[in-house]
Parts: structure tokens; sequence; C-alpha cells
């Protein structure tokens, strides 16, 4: 960091002009994120969770079956089987039904499509990305959401819209597990085994089983012993809390419950255990940071007068905002754009404008810095003036930069600590200490409770094969955890040399952005695109070229570097592999770090050239 007096001090023509007066010391606060960080830092890092399987499997199992689906194993074969039926396979599947195949089959775990929204029905479950841009193929459907951020309810609908519009449930296979999945040299097509015995034989595999789709519990002594109601937000059981996802959780009004964790998920649903707990405790162990939500009604008028093409120029709009570009429109106009309009390259874009000289890459390094912590204070600020009690606000008040944990935009959080009947334990980075029969224990003092319900996310950073479930076993008998056992290893994130006729969707070497969806859809037009190639040339093997695969690995990897020296110095996490964000299989580890805008524009590029590049077609 650039010493103090240079911030503040700087003559004319220096940051410091840009910024105005510093009413804070840089240093002092990078002394105290830093040491945040060190408090919370643990030699197990993500090894402190317990993974959900045998005695923890329960906590995976489906809440929300209406009825069991019984059918005889099917021994059959599909031209594209996609595994995953969330916002990544149906969007595969609509642009593969546009680019006219229509011999498809989704397999998918749940009782129905949805992906997250069939799984995540907690109390206050939403989006907080705009509706209009995250909600897929709303143009195509004819749909327009009620809102400017959807609940989970319309979204989950909305994912059943598109299953129908595509007419995805005739071939479908709910309540079903795939298990295995071996590519056959003789026939050219991959054999796919499920949890119901199913063999069946697909030419083209689409993978698209999310990146945050297996529930993780903390690995604390005693997690077994609490003898009172638990389960994981994931897996809301309205049966026990009454209610649904809008909230009239009666069966809590006599009930002393409890919650681990204070994530993005947690921030939604504890205003309405709040409202409904006879008495509720949030054991927190690091806060989020809680910005304005501020949702609003569709208004038809609006509606009304967008022209055909609107979503993906909102879409391409938001994308380049919150990535980093310039746009003279910020159609959005929202706490996301906000936040990135100040803390990534528009800010240092217009610094250099004001200057009239680029900015030194140390003083872009500075002018960051500088306006994160600047936002950082009004997020502390915030919880200052929203909650009453000085210590609780206190506790309340994220300590790290903007982006080492997710954001979270909320307008009721905050008040929920107001409640007389809600108590925030503040268990200083440290986590709770452990679970009794009665249950949860902080710094020695044991909180009896009769639910206790976590909060506390999914598995990340573990191998892709592992939170698959089961591995790919490609060319030759080569097993895909092996060809990543280094890292992964795609062409353009999608493909994987020797596992040929096989498509990678989400999080694996692509470009993350904060609309998600619009990633997957990328991803799914570029699936389409090769397919329908292969098609016109009469091909049936699709593979990547081992040197085409090497020279994609170093240029992602490359342009990764830098964002994980950021991660450095952030609190645990997700984001950082809980403080290891060297971790091969971290979540931004293999990502294309030189951000959306290029990956969209490559793949665009890629395209065109009409060659395939580094693709082999037999
Ligand atoms: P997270 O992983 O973000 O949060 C888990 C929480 O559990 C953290 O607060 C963590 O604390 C806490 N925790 C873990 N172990 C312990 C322990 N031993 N003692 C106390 N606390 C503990 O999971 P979420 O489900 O909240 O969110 C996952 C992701 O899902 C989000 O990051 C976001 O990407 C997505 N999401 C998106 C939403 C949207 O609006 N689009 C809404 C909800 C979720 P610590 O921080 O210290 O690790």
């Amino acid at each position: 960091m650039t010493k103090n007096s240079d911030v503040n001090g700087g003559g004319p023509g220096s940051i410091r002009d840009i910024l105005g007066t510093l009413d804070f010391d840089p240093d002092k606060l990078k002394r105290k994120y830093l040491a945040e960080r060190d408090r919370r830092i643990r030699p197990d890092g993500i090894d402190q969770y317990v993974e959900v399987t045998a005695q923890f499997s329960r906590y995976v199992d489906d809440p929300y079956i209406e009825a069991q689906i019984h059918r005889e194993p099917l021994k059959d074969e599909v031209e594209v089987v996609i595994i995953g039926g969330g916002f990544g396979g149906l969007l595969a599947a609509a642009r593969l039904r546009e680019a006219g195949f229509g011999d498809i089959r989704v397999i998918e775990k749940a009782s129905d499509f949805g992906g997250t929204w069939y799984w995540n029905r907690y109390p206050g479950a939403m989006c907080d990305v705009e509706s209009y841009c995250y909600l897929p193929l709303l143009e195509e459907l004819n749909y327009m959401p009620r809102h400017k951020y959807s609940f989970a309810p319309e979204i989950f609908e909305h994912s059943k819209r598109i299953a129908r519009h595509y007419d995805l449930y005739a071939n479908a296979c709910l309540q079903t597990g795939v298990t295995a999945l071996h590519w056959q040299e003789d026939t050219n097509q991959w054999l796919i085994n499920t949890d119901r015995g199913d063999l069946i034989r697909a030419k083209y595999v689409a993978m698209a089983n999310g990146p945050l789709s297996r529930p993780k519990l903390p690995g604390i002594p005693g997690i077994s012993d609490f003898k009172g109601y638990t389960f994981h937000t994931s897996r809301w059981d309205y049966g026990y809390t009454g209610g649904d996802s809008t909230g009239g959780l009666t069966g809590l009004k006599d009930k002393r419950v409890g919650i681990i964790g204070t994530g993005a998920t947690a921030v939604q649903c504890i205003p309405h255990l709040g409202e409904w707990a006879q008495h509720l405790t949030v054991f927190q162990r690091t806060p989020s940071s809680i910005d304005e939500r501020n949702n609003a009604e569709t208004d038809p008028l609006w509606a009304a007068q967008l022209e055909p093409g609107w979503q993906q120029r909102r879409m391409d709009n938001f994308n380049t905002l919150v990535s980093g570009g310039h746009e003279d429109v910020d159609m959005v106009s929202d706490g996301w754009t906000d936040i990135f309009r100040n803390l990534t390259g528009i800010a240092a874009k217009l610094a250099a404008e004001e200057l009239g000289r680029p900015l030194t890459s140390r003083e872009r390094a500075d002018l960051m810095e500088l306006s994160d912590y600047r936002k950082m204070n009004q997020i502390r600020a915030r919880a200052e003036a929203i909650v009453a009690d000085p210590t609780v606000a206190e506790s309340l008040k994220p300590w790290y930069r903007q982006f080492c944990k997710r954001p979270c935009f909320h307008d009721e959080y905050l008040p929920t600590f107001n409640r007389p009947n809600v108590e925030l334990v503040d268990t200083t980075g440290l986590g709770v200490e452990r679970l009794t029969e009665r249950g949860v224990v902080v710094n020695g003092r044991e909180i009896e409770l009769d639910c206790l319900i976590f909060a506390t996310g999914f598995e990340v950073g573990t191998s892709y094969t592992r939170r698959a479930g089961y591995d790919i076993v490609g060319r030759q008998g080569k097993a895909l955890s092996d060809h990543w056992s280094g890292g992964l290893r795609t062409l353009n994130g999608l493909q994987s040399h020797g596992f040929p006729n096989c498509f990678f969707m989400g999080f694996t070497q692509t470009a993350v952005t904060v609309n998600v969806p619009h990633t997957l859809n990328e991803q799914a037009r570029h699936i389409a695109y090769i397919l329908s190639e292969a098609r016109t040339r009469a091909k049936t093997v699709v593979d990547v070229m081992p040197d085409a695969e090497q020279a994609y690995v170093e240029e992602a990897q490359a342009t990764t570097r830098q964002g994980l020296r950021f991660y450095a110095e952030c609190t645990p996490g997700y984001y950082n592999s809980e403080g290891r964000p060297g971790n091969r299989n971290g979540f931004f580890t293999d990502m294309y770090g030189a951000g959306p805008i290029a990956f969209f524009e490559k793949l665009e590029k890629w395209r065109a050239a009409g060659n395939l590049p580094g693709l082999l077609l037999e």
C-alpha cells in the first residue's frame, strides 16, 4: 500500500486529487483486515467441513418429492444426454433444440428441473442479480418477471416453463443420479450408468452439474450429538417449520432456533426466522457485507416498450459494467454495477481521463484499494446506522475487501438484529466450538436449542469428480480425475483431450461473471455450434488436440494469477479455498482470468473462424 502521506498529500495530478480527502487511515485499515484474516486462517482449510455421505447423507435427501417415480431401468440410446436440469442443462437443451437436435435426454437427481432453484426453497430465497438479466430465455418464452429481483418460486416456475417450452419432460430421467460415464471405443458413444440401473448410450454428453450443488456441514466436535431438529438450508423442512418460501413459519413459534452461518443464504432467511421463531440465535463466524436491495415490481409500461433483442442487450450491458468495462448507459443501475463502477477498471479509466495520462500500475492498485476501503466504510456505517445495539452493530461489520466474499444486498437482514427475540453470537472468527445433545457451545457457553439450521454453504475446492459423485472414463480407459489431477485441462473451458463428445458447462476454466446464466448461455451456444458443425461435416467424434488444450491451459493460468494474489490477502471463505488460494481445485484457481468480456469474444471469434481450431473431428 502506498504510504498514507503519499495518498493524502499527493501533489496536483495524483490520485489524491481524484479521491479527495481521506477520512480514514488506509494503513490502519489494512492492518485490521490482515489481522482479521489471520485470526480465521486454519491449518485444516477446506478439510474443516464434513462430506455429506454415510451418517450425514440424510442432509441431502430430497424433502420436496411429491411422488416417487417408479420405472423400469432403461437400456437405450439417445443422441444427447445432458446431466443436470438446472439453468446450464436447460440452456444447453434450448440451444440444441433450436439447432435442430431432437433426441435429447436430461438426467437429473431432483424430481424436477430448476437445479439450484429446485433445492434452495428456504424462506426469503431470491436472486439478487436483476431478474431481467438473470432469468434465461425471457424473449423466447415471452415471459416478464414480476420483480426487478425475483423470488425463488418464480425462478423455479420459470425453469419448469423452459423445460415445457422445449419439450424436455417426455424424455427426462428425473429422480435419477448418474453413477458412471464410460467412453465406448467400439461405438463412439458414452455409456451412462445411473442409480436406477439404467444403461444409456449417448453420442454426446453435456455436463451441467453446477458448481455449488453439494451441501457441506462444519466438521465440529459433537456434530452428530445434537438431539434437536437439524437440516441444511438447501433442504428446508417446511413440514417442521411450517410456512413456505414467503414466510409464515408458524411451526417455529414455540421453538428456540439456531442458525450457523451468515453468508448470502443466511442473510435471506434470517429475517423470516427472526419474525417467526420464539427465539433465534445467529452463530456468526464472519459477517457478510450488506448493501441496499431496493426491490421493485416490474413496470408494465417499461416492459411494453422493450424492443426485440432487449434481453441480450441488457445482459451484455450488465456484463460489461460488472467486468470492468465501459458503457455509456447503465441499464441495470443497481448495487452490483455501483460496486464495479467504483472498484474496477472503470474507475481507473475515469481517473486516467481526469489526470490526462495513464495510471501507473501502482497508482491503479492504490486507487482500487482506497476506493474499496471507502466502500467498505460505507457498508460498516450502514450496520452502525441500522442496528441499535452498538456491540451487535460492531460485530456485524465486515473487515475485508468487498470481493473477498460475495457481496450481499438486503433491506431486512440488519434490522432483524433489533428484534428482542434475536441474538447474534459472534464467534469472533473462530466458529462454533462444538455441539452437544442440547445445543451449541461458543466460548464455553452452551446455548440450548430445539432446532439448528446449517447455512454453511456448499462443497467447493475439492476435485470436480468428487463433487460430481463419479468419475468419467474416456479414451484408453483414462479417468478424468487423472487427467485433471494437476488442475483443469480444457480447450475454452468446454472440452478435454481424450474425452470426446463430452462438454463441461459451468465454472470449468471459463470466465466468471456475476450473472452466471450469461456464461451458461454462451457455453450452450458454443456447444450447439460445435454439434451442428459436426453434423454438417458428417463427423461423429469431436476431440480436442493436445497442443490446443495445452495452449489454452497456459493462457487461462497466466490470466488467473493476478486474481489469486488478491485472494491471498482475503479473509478465508470458499472464494479462496479457506485461505489457500493456490488450491488447484479452488473456485477461482482455474478460471479464464481475463474475464467474461474477453472470454465471450474469444468464443465468438473461434466460431467465426469456421474451421473449429484445436478440434479433431473423425
Ligand atoms: P457460504 O459458503 O457463502 O456461507 C457459509 C457460512 O457458514 C459462512 O458465513 C461461514 O462463515 C459459515 N460457517 C461455516 N463453518 C462455520 C462454523 N464452523 N462456525 C460458524 N460459521 C460457519 O454459503 P451460502 O449458502 O450462504 O452461499 C453460497 C453461495 O450461493 C453464495 O456465495 C452465492 O454465490 C450463492 N447464493 C446466491 C444468492 C443470490 O441472491 N443470487 C442467494 C444465496 C446464495 P465464514 O464466512 O467465516 O466462512
